[in-house]
């Protein structure tokens, strides 16, 4: 797992959003999550709940939403 962190890391910000690579033609099903540089906020990625290699980074403000549960972590951290 944390081989797949760091190869990901090569290809990301070190915190931002991810999106699955294959992007839905419809902009409004893009699901984003937040990456702190390590795990989505949410966990999904640590606990195999998504997987990490299938993911990129993205820009919500071209569409979709962001992910809740990493949106609630993020206000419990912050
Ligand atoms: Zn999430």
């Amino acid at each position: 797992m944390f081989e797949l962190f760091d190869m990901i890391k090569e290809n990301l910000p070190e915190v931002g959003y991810i999106a699955k690579k294959k992007i839905p033609q419809n902009k409004a099903k893009w699901k984003h999550h937040m990456w702190d540089g390590e795990d989505t906020l949410c966990r999904l990625a640590s606990t195999g709940g998504l997987n990490i290699k299938r993911y990129e980074s993205s820009d919500p403000s071209q569409g979709g939403s962001v992910c809740k549960m990493c949106r609630d972590n993020y206000e419990k951290r912050n």
